[in-house]
């Protein structure tokens, strides 16, 4: 069997982070059994499909490097296939017209709520052998209801929840067109998946009460029956369910925020699934992994620390170059000139211990780009009187010394012993001098990515 897999959003917003695991999963199902992958966007609600939100999913799919193999599919384009569907169905007698009006539909609800009963269509227009339908109505347009079969179970084996089975008595029949014609979105879902031929269906957990009225439609059509795999949803770190109260709910975000693609990805790929105790691994590894089997059943926490401490180790493992070209944006948006100062690439290498995101390593990297104002009564605090003379002579020996981080670091603690300091009784204020903070990368590197002009310049104008 050839695997077939796809992610189906429904495009009424951006591209969040669970829609993302579910389209990662099903991606990467397909990748492990070389197999096909999918996108088909269900855009079947006019109301709050829009352009825009495609957009946002195609540019989030792009992001992500989850290329479908096949699609993106619309369902708007479909319209005439749901058409024949239908009609078809209505031939072989497993969906039939339905002339309640939605003013009877609306009574018959309410007595029932009334009675205390689960409000439901009653089957007044189904057909059955030796039934007397009533005189169809002039002035109603019928809308199509799917024959749901009347007794026994549906049940599926749910690769994340196991056995499911609901019983068809719970079931009503469901309209699959409405009276004017369009089909409704389970008909919709059913005709592709079968069309598709779509052998693995993974999607959120909010769809387990779809699949038992699909499975039925599914038959009816004489369809296959795919595998179900239900994700279970994502929880913010307090438990709640995953909003925007927590941050970043768009996958767009985690760029803008300073993620990179690489530690998304595993984020999200161990966000429900897992392999042992492995944590950190690339997508091809993922791809050689994946199993439905190892999703968890339950739900899954999302832990921002967590994914602060991924997106570092894959900062620590960038080349230099390549993560000097993923800072420099942050470096321009945060309106630093980035053509006067050290290479972007040495900046980074330095910072990248220091920062878990690209956001905040721009946030660190500013005095390498900007002259810092010094803040005088800190410098006070940390500027002993016997560093005054040493900081100057440092200055001197570092016009001329050869420039590297180990001269530097020669050169400072030399002039520590000569001056009867405590290394820090030099590092501090030399620090603040040069940064206007306290915290930095050891002041050697900092001093040596600063470059020799700008180290000599800085000390002359801010030493008292
Ligand atoms: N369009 C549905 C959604 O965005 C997914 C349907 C499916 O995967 O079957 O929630």
């Amino acid at each position: 069997m050839t695997i077939r897999s796809r992610f189906a959003p429904s495009p009424t917003g951006y591209l969040h982070i669970g829609g993302a695991r579910t389209a990662l999963y099903a991606w990467a199902f397909a990748r492990r059994y070389g197999g096909t992958f999918i996108l088909r966007i269900e855009d079947t609600d006019v109301e709050r499909s829009t352009p825009e939100a495609v957009q946002a999913i195609l540019d989030g799919m792009q992001w992500l490097g989850l290329t479908p193999d096949e699609g993106p599919f619309y369902q708007m384009r479909r319209m005439a296939r749901y058409k024949e569907a239908i009609d078809t169905m209505l031939a072989a007698g497993s969906a039939y017209h339905c002339y309640m009006s939605a003013a009877e539909l609306d009574r018959l609800r309410e007595a029932q709520r009334a009675r205390g009963d689960k409000p439901r269509y009653d089957g007044t227009w189904r057909p059955e052998p030796g039934k007397i339908l009533p005189p169809i109505p002039a002035d109603v347009q019928p809308v199509v209801r799917f024959r749901n079969p009347e007794g026994g179970m549906v049940a599926w084996v749910d690769a994340v929840k196991g056995r499911i089975e609901i019983a068809n008595m719970e079931l009503d029949d469901l309209v699959i067109a409405r009276a004017d014609g369009t089909p409704t979105y389970n008909f919709c879902v059913c005709v592709d998946d079968w069309d598709m031929k779509i052998t693995h269906v993974i999607r959120g957990d909010d769809h387990v009460n779809n699949t038992p009225r699909q499975i039925n439609i599914l038959q009816a059509l004489g369809a296959e029956v795919p595998v179900y795999a239900h994700l279970s949803m994502i929880l913010g770190d307090d438990g709640q369910k995953l909003s925007k109260r927590h941050g970043a709910v768009s996958v767009m975000e985690y760029p803008a925020n300073g993620y990179v693609r690489d530690a998304v990805l595993n984020y999200l790929a161990r966000l429900g699934w897992s392999h042992g105790d492995d944590e950190v691994f690339s997508m091809a590894q993922f791809c050689e992994w994946f199993d439905l089997d190892h999703i968890t059943p339950s739900a899954a926490q999302f832990n921002t620390e967590k994914l602060n401490w991924l997106n570092q180790e894959y900062l620590k493992k960038m080349d230099g170059e390549a993560l000097g070209a993923a800072l420099a944006p942050f470096l321009l948006q945060a309106g630093l000139d980035v053509t006067h100062g050290p290479p972007v690439a040495k900046v980074a290498e330095l910072l990248r211990d220091r920062a878990p995101t690209l956001v905040e390593m721009a946030a660190q990297a500013h005095y390498f780009y900007q002259r810092p104002m010094i803040d005088l009564a800190l410098l006070a605090q940390h500027l002993v009187a016997p560093a005054t003379p040493a900081i100057r002579s440092l200055a001197e020996q570092l016009k001329s010394i050869s420039w590297s981080k180990a001269d530097i670091s020669v050169a400072i603690k030399a002039e520590v012993s000569q001056a009867g300091l405590k290394m820090p009784q030099l590092m501090m204020p030399l620090r603040v001098l040069l940064t206007g903070q306290t915290q930095t990368p050891g002041v050697d590197a900092v001093i040596d990515v600063l470059g020799r002009d700008e180290v000599i310049a800085r000390l002359a104008a801010n030493l008292p």
